[in-house]
């Protein structure tokens, strides 16, 4: 049975998957983090699967679970209740920037607090004495339905595509709510022109190279129409972005693995509007991102799931 929340251990902050996913990777939790059962009275560990694997398809998924069943406490509502109650259905969110406090947990404030500065300080990052203070306060609990990071909003995307309710399903994004079926849009054949208002989350398969000073190069396959040229946009990820990126050990082992793997052959997905030169001789596209949260690579695999899947046939882990 797959369970939506855990607590970390001397901590009442509920973590999804998602997070402690992310927290994981942030290099927060430790290599063997432990978890609790988040229902009344009751102190069950829980694991974490697929949380150290950097890739993520619809199959593969942060998702917490039980060793043994009998560990839960009589009166825990999340395994003999109704399961978890269902939460209000409002659109899901993502926030365009993460909190400054982000990436500390109750349970962990001071330690990830002390980290976080002492890794400012290397930086010269001038928001250091605010993050201190920020310890002081409890943090705001980041809600379960807010993302931050642009892979938890493309898992949902694949998730409402399998499903066919796209159209139905509604996100809240730079503070406008539309549906999943008119933020994500494909970039193929469409007219580059028409867009460079347009900022959705872009998305088509494309390659992916390192490049030598350590970041990294993509360019789709499929192109934006021009005219009668068809442009294939390109991006570069630079190495001090990936750096200053919390979240980079996540982002260098999918990147690595796709170009170990596939060769570079990849599915990428990429929050901002499509960029033309006013007036080159040659016309090109680009993306720009200026925050790598906006950006998600995936292994091809993704495609061949969509297509073999249905809800019916997917079985819970
Ligand atoms: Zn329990």
């Amino acid at each position: 049975m797959s369970i939506e929340e855990a607590l970390l251990p001397d901590s009442d902050e509920k973590l999804s998957a998602e997070r402690a996913y992310e927290l994981y990777w942030a290099e927060l939790l430790g290599e063997e983090p432990r978890f609790h059962c988040a229902g009344t009275g009751c102190q069950a560990q829980l694991t974490c699967a697929c949380l150290k694997k950097p890739e993520q398809t619809l199959l593969i998924r942060p998702y917490f679970r039980s060793f043994r069943l009998e560990d839960h406490a009589p009166t825990c509502e999340v395994m003999h209740g109704q399961g978890t109650p269902k939460k209000d259905k409002g659109p899901d969110v993502f926030e365009a920037e993460r909190p400054a406090n982000h990436f500390q947990t109750q349970a962990q404030a001071v330690p990830v607090g002390a980290r976080l500065r002492a890794k400012s300080q290397q930086g010269g990052d001038a928001a250091a004495p605010s993050r201190a203070s920020a310890l002081l306060h409890k943090p705001a609990l980041p809600k379960p339905s807010h993302f931050y990071r642009l892979s938890s909003l493309v898992q949902k995307f694949l998730e409402h595509r399998r499903d066919k309710d796209l159209a139905e399903a509604p996100i809240t994004i730079g503070g406008e709510t539309t549906t999943y079926e008119a933020l994500f849009r494909n970039v193929f054949r469409q007219k580059a022109a028409d867009h460079l208002q347009t900022r959705a989350v872009w998305w088509g398969t494309a390659s992916l190279r390192a490049t030598k000073d350590g970041g990294y190069y993509l360019r789709f396959t499929r192109p934006f129409r021009h005219g009668d040229e068809l442009l294939k946009p390109t991006m570069t990820l630079a190495s001090k972005d990936i750096e200053a990126y919390p979240v980079r050990k996540l982002l260098r082992a999918r990147l690595d693995k796709l170009i170990a793997e596939h060769d570079g052959y990849c599915v990428v997905f990429v929050w901002a509007k499509p960029w033309m030169p006013k007036d080159a001789d040659k016309p090109f596209v680009r993306f720009y991102v200026d925050n790598l949260d906006h950006i998600d690579v995936r292994s091809p695999e993704i495609l061949e799931e969509l297509k073999s899947t249905s809800r019916i046939t997917i079985a819970e882990h």
